[in-house]
């Protein structure tokens, strides 16, 4: 059969709540009757707005079916995101009053109020409107008056259907709330009729309310509700989130190493383009050529560093980084901090950049405290052959190594990362 609807009237209906997101930025946002959790995993994708999305369904099980594709991927916690989401998911009846569920700026009710029966529909209007007492509130349900439309349909459009509303009845419904707990409500909808045929409204009724007194957090039963906890955890879980110290430590460590690095061999490079440069101006003298300088001129060019272009020229770095007595290259944290871009925005000033690094094992500071020290590379001597050892040798980089003598193991910078 063909699709009545193209995208589905149920995507149609989530798309309405994810645009409303996108326009009013709600931090706190409860799904009731959230099922199998669809409309949680597109708004979940909303994070920057939303703090805290919470979904409630009276069926468990059926929420427990789907609930793990809220969590965590693998890349969340690879680039954790600024701000903070949690996600929980409860089983509890929207007939019931749970503390934790008042003060949201956005309550959402998609295809549920119809399940209800007229005594439970009492209820949550009351637990709602008055005691939930959010900013906002959708709500969708079908429109009956479209159902004649619905090829090959008698009678309701679901079996668990207890009614299901023309306009006018939604409408009463809805202003009768407003009246009575401080809202307002547009109404609208998805789903539109072949044309000719839209007197008959959307095929699904939405109704968008919002309190008058924005999001209090007064509600109109308050005195014992503090108390009232009936709903059952299910799920639980908190994004990785740069808020939390620990993964900022994590993240703002990785970039340190990574800088570090790329400094070092940067550094590296540079210096043996210094003694290239005189090789090759000896070169030139003996009428040689010059292709020594040129290629390293083009590899230079193609160089980034973390990711990130880094200006030339490259020798501004090379100036502020040297090797110390133990033959650590200590690279100043002063640098790191206003050269990398990352770093410098993760940790914000260079003291708290100190404070953050201060206990990490990985990384080595420099006895004042104002530089991280990196293990040179030892290939210098094994890799280059005996050869260019013998020219090292009468070089000042030969006597720094005479006199320092190898790195430890225990310190070898490049196993560690
Ligand atoms: N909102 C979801 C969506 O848009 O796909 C699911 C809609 S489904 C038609 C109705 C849901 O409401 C079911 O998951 C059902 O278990 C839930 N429900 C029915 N009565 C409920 C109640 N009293 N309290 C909480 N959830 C209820």
């Amino acid at each position: 059969m063909e699709p009545l609807f193209l995208p589905p009237l149920h995507r149609q209906r989530h798309q309405f709540v994810v645009d409303f997101v996108k326009q009013h930025k709600p931090q706190k946002v409860v799904d009731l009757g959230c099922g199998q959790c669809e409309l949680l995993k597109k708004l979940k994708w909303f994070h920057r707005e939303i703090d805290l999305l919470v979904g409630v369904d009276v069926n468990g099980t059926r929420v427990k079916k789907k609930m793990h594709g809220l969590a965590p991927m693998p890349a969340d916690y690879l680039q954790p995101i600024d701000d903070q989401l949690s996600i929980e998911l409860y089983q509890g009846s929207v007939t019931q009053r749970d503390a934790r569920l008042r003060g949201f700026d956005l309550v959402t009710s998609i295809e549920l109020i119809e399940h209800l029966t007229p005594d439970d529909v009492q209820c949550f209007s009351e637990v709602v409107f008055g005691f939930m007492n959010p900013a906002a509130v959708i709500i969708s349900t079908p429109n009956s008056e479209f159902n004649p439309l619905l090829p090959g349909l008698s009678g309701f459009r679901h079996s668990d259907h207890k009614f299901e509303w023309t306009r006018a009845e939604f409408q009463s419904w809805a202003l009768e709330v407003c009246l009575r707990f401080g809202f307002e409500v547009e109404f609208t909808g998805v789903g539109t009729a072949p044309s000719g045929l839209e007197s008959v409204g959307f095929c699904s009724q939405i109704g968008v309310f919002h309190n008058l007194k924005g999001r209090s957090g007064h509600n109109f039963y308050c005195d014992d509700a503090e108390d009232e906890f009936p709903y059952t955890l299910m799920y639980s879980v908190k994004y990785p989130s740069m808020r939390d110290n620990n993964i900022l430590r994590r993240v703002l460590v990785g970039e340190v190493l990574c800088w570090t690095q790329r400094l070092r061999s940067r550094w590296e490079s540079d210096k043996s383009f210094e003694r290239d440069k005189d090789c090759t101006w000896n070169e030139g003298e003996r009428g040689g050529n010059d292709c020594l300088s040129v290629q390293h001129e083009e590899a230079r060019e193609e160089q980034t560093v973390c990711g990130a272009q880094v200006a030339e020229p490259e020798f501004g770095f090379s100036r502020d980084l040297f090797r110390d007595q133990s033959g650590f290259l200590s690279v100043p944290l002063n640098l790191l901090w206003s050269h990398c871009p990352k770093v410098g925005a993760l940790s914000g000033t260079l003291e708290n950049l100190r404070h953050l690094l201060s206990d990490e094992p990985s990384v080595k500071f420099s006895q004042d405290g104002d530089a991280v020290l990196i293990q040179l590379q030892e290939e210098e001597s094994e890799e280059k052959g005996e050869e260019e050892h013998d020219d090292l040798e009468d070089s000042r980089y030969a006597e720094v190594r005479e006199h320092c003598g190898t790195p430890e193991q225990g310190q070898d910078w490049e196993t560690n990362v």
